[in-house]
């Protein structure tokens, strides 16, 4: 037992070599509830930010937990100057008032360092100086296109901080076929391959850029993440956090995967499909659709009525075995 969590086999068992040995999470029985809400400063807040924002804040607050922000600016050069600040005077306009200090991502490079040179130090990473192109043209094809086919896997000299001396190196991990598999809390049943469907992964970009992937799976362990509620878009990466939380060490959170909201298109509502922000005024019609599109069922007197009634009818009532995988569609005045 790690914080809650049971594992098939505890994390120092990496070397288990059995194809079929499952690693599987449960349900997190502790009674301390950590979530997060972790928006990328890329833009402001839209409808589908808005609906990762309620569903995470509400199982927060609907299992007396705690609700912390997390920024995830790591990747710098994509930032919007202003964003963050947008986004957090978002968050209590609509009166969604986390817990703690709000965490940015780019002020904690060196716990990323520490993690990556904990991975490196077990030879669980190699340097890979392959470029785009070579990449690209592997004919190995995962579920998010080419899989890296390992060129640099036995090649390069053992991993001794090469990101260090050669920023040109992205630092990769060492994957393999084993089943990472959970159950998530709206998705159901999700097992991945990793080897097969992604490959070995970029922990450290040649740009000096620490990856999502690893970032995240910090983050969540520092901040004793217990329930992370997001988007489902992100639902593949979850097997790889897992894997590279027991790689770590770490404890894994409970999963739950919200329906991604799309347009009339059947786009993923993103900064690249043009999304509408959420706009700064008739805040509690947007919330009543966020709601809605979660499978809730507010009354329509709750459009009326001031922020502190509307939260409080949300967490009473909030119910996630009424979300559905897909979601269902929101109105078309908010896309
Ligand atoms: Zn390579």
């Amino acid at each position: 037992m790690v914080n809650g969590h049971l594992y098939a086999y505890p994390p120092t068992c990496n070397n288990n070599t059995d194809p079929f040995h499952v690693f599987i999470v449960t349900e997190n029985k502790s009674t301390i509830y950590r979530g997060r809400f972790a928006p990328s400063p890329t833009g402001p807040l839209h409808f589908g930010s808005l609906v990762a924002a309620v569903g995470s804040y509400l199982d927060a607050r609907a299992n007396q937990g705690e609700w912390l922000v997390r920024i995830e600016n790591i990747d710098t050069p994509r930032e919007i100057p202003g964003a963050s600040r947008d986004i957090l005077m978002l968050l209590e306009k609509l009166g969604m008032y986390w817990d703690g200090e709000v965490v940015y991502q780019r002020e904690r490079h060196a716990l990323y360092h520490e993690a990556l040179a904990m991975l490196e130090k077990q030879n669980l990473t190699y340097a890979c100086t392959c470029s785009r192109r070579e990449i690209a043209d592997s004919s190995i094809v995962g579920i998010e296109g080419p899989v890296y086919p390992g060129t640099c896997r036995n090649t390069s000299q053992r991993p001794n901080s090469p990101y260090r001396q050669n920023r040109q190196r992205a630092v990769r991990v060492r994957t393999n076929n084993r089943p990472v598999a959970f159950t998530d809390a709206v998705q159901g049943y999700v097992m991945q391959r990793i080897g097969k469907a992604i490959g070995d992964f970029v922990l450290h970009r040649a740009d000096g850029i620490f990856a999502y992937q690893l970032a995240v799976v910090v983050d969540d362990a520092a901040q004793a993440i217990t329930h992370v509620v997001r988007g489902a878009d992100l639902l593949n990466s979850t097997p790889r956090q897992m894997y590279l939380q027991q790689l770590l060490g770490y404890a894994t959170p409970a999963y739950m995967h919200l329906p991604v909201v799309t347009n009339t298109q059947g786009e993923k509502l993103s900064k690249q499909t043009f999304a509408a922000p959420v706009a700064q005024f008739n805040v509690s019609f947007q919330l009543v659709s966020a709601l809605r599109f979660l499978g809730q069922s507010p009354p329509d007197d709750l459009l009326d009525n001031n922020l502190e009634t509307f939260w409080h009818w949300a967490i009473a009532h909030w119910n996630p075995a009424n979300i559905t995988a897909t979601g269902i569609r929101q109105p078309d005045c908010i896309t």
